[in-house]
């Protein structure tokens, strides 16, 4: 296939090109490998080895040509290899490539953490620091929390998933896959309800109130609003099937957090840098977060994750109580500076509400003549579609349609509490063309009967 691109990028043919079976022969033969060098602990949702990826298509090694809608879950949002990406990166590797900023700080670092302060919802004084991944922004986010209110308690929700580390998995609502067996769990962590409109047992028009007022009572009554440092919640809960919070929820809580002295926390790891069709999804209803934490699509696949926050909060901790070897990696700095550009100039918040209009609209019809899908919902380019059995609310696998996808050349991923989730998350530079292909294989595997 197209041997004459030797690199990745948005010039890589943007096309759908299957030349051999899903997986093919060689991608076989490199799963073989991975089955007796890696542990099966780590999971494969496509098994085909990636050579090149851009745009909107991933490229195996046996030239299959594969439509992306996961974006490497929601961290490439510029694409892969976005140019500016690649130029910075390029730069700063034969520059230097580590100093640690603990140690001899650059000014990339710097300019990350000022254009966050910048970016992030709210106008006050705000301060950043960086980190490696998700699960280690929310941990400091904790430990921020903590420090500044001198409390210890942690509420979380339903659904809610925060990382695979010890307190981060303890931060986590689902046991299988992430918790089973690995505890015991970190102390002070409370679970609260989430308002899951599609299933509050009273139906959705109700559902902001009476979950706020539950999870509320809980909080006075199980914990005391007194002993919380935080209250941490997903603005639209990722990994727990992309459930939007009812309208109105989100306020309650942050209006009882005020009201209380308590942190509010918003885990915009998966929500953030322009996913929504808000650079945040806090936006959306005009949240302003006491502290936010992001990574995924802050650096388009070089790791890196920020916490971000009121100053008074993060200026509370001692010198050195906060940091790490890598965080901050010059090459993850640049790759940043390199997607934030990308997203200002080629106006990629607009672009995600485009993608947004042309999915959400098609997978309404097919849920018009097909039982399976019980919900759409999502906002701009984080769209999801939860499946039922005809009839019912019973959860219908969605590893079972995602196979029917992926044989077809499409990556699609799974989510939801009841692994009854199918999860789009398209880079935000995919062409319309591979956008509507992807949705008519989509709705082609939908058809089981
Ligand atoms: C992925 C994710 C995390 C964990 O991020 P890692 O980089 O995998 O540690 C935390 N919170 C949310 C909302 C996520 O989606």
């Amino acid at each position: 296939m197209s041997t004459a691109t030797t690199h990745g990028g948005p010039q890589l043919p943007q096309e759908r090109r299957l030349v051999t079976e899903i997986p093919g022969p060689r991608s076989r033969e490199l799963f073989a490998r991975k089955q007796s060098a890696v542990p099966p602990g780590i999971g494969t949702t496509l098994p085909v080895f990636v050579t090149h990826a851009g745009g909107g298509v991933i490229v195996d090694a046996d030239g299959n040509s594969l439509i992306d809608f996961g974006s490497g879950i929601a961290v490439t949002n510029v694409g892969n290899a976005a140019p500016r990406v690649v130029e910075r990166v390029q730069k700063q590797v034969a520059d230097f490539t580590h100093t640690c900023f603990m140690v001899a700080p650059y000014e990339s670092y710097v300019a990350v953490c000022e254009r966050l302060n910048e970016l992030t919802p709210g106008d006050h004084e705000k301060r950043t620091f960086l980190v490696n991944s998700g699960a280690e922004a929310v941990e400091n986010a904790v430990k921020v929390a903590r420090h500044a209110t001198g409390r210890q308690a942690v509420v979380v929700f339903d659904h809610g998933y925060h990382g695979r580390t010890l307190l981060t998995m303890t931060l986590t609502a689902k046991s299988m896959p992430y918790k089973h067996g690995f505890g015991p769990f970190a102390p002070e962590v409370y679970r609260v309800p989430l308002a899951y409109p599609f299933r509050w047992p009273t139906g959705p028009d109700n559902c902001a109130e009476e979950a706020a007022a539950q999870a509320i009572d809980m909080i006075n009554k199980q914990i005391g609003a007194e002993n919380v440092a935080a209250v941490l919640i997903e603005p639209i809960a990722g990994e727990g099937g992309f459930i939007e919070p009812a309208r109105g929820f989100l306020p309650k809580i942050v209006e009882f957090c005020r009201a209380n002295g308590i942190v509010f926390i918003a885990d915009e790891v998966q929500t953030g840098f322009a996913r929504t069709g808000h650079m945040f999804a806090c936006e959306d209803e005009g949240i302003v977060p006491d502290i936010i934490t992001t990574a995924k699509g802050i650096a388009g696949g070089l790791p890196l994750a920020a916490v971000t926050g009121r100053a008074d909060l993060l200026d509370h901790v001692h010198s050195g109580g906060l940091g790490g070897t890598y965080g901050g990696n010059p090459l993850a700095c640049e790759a940043a500076l390199g997607v934030l550009e990308t997203i200002e100039q080629d106006k990629l918040v607009e672009r995600a509400r485009h993608i947004g209009e042309v999915m959400l609209p098609r997978l309404r019809a097919v849920q018009e003549h097909n039982p399976i899908v019980g919900d759409v919902r999502g906002r701009g380019a984080m769209i999801a579609v939860e499946l039922v059995v005809p009839g019912t609310k019973e959860p219908y696998p969605a590893a079972e349609i995602a196979r029917r996808c992926h044989e077809q050349g499409l990556l699609v991923l799974t989510a939801g509490t009841y692994g009854n989730v199918l999860r789009f998350l398209p880079p935000l530079v995919i062409p319309d063309h591979l956008l509507e292909e992807g949705l008519s294989i989509l709705e082609k595997a939908l058809n089981v009967d």
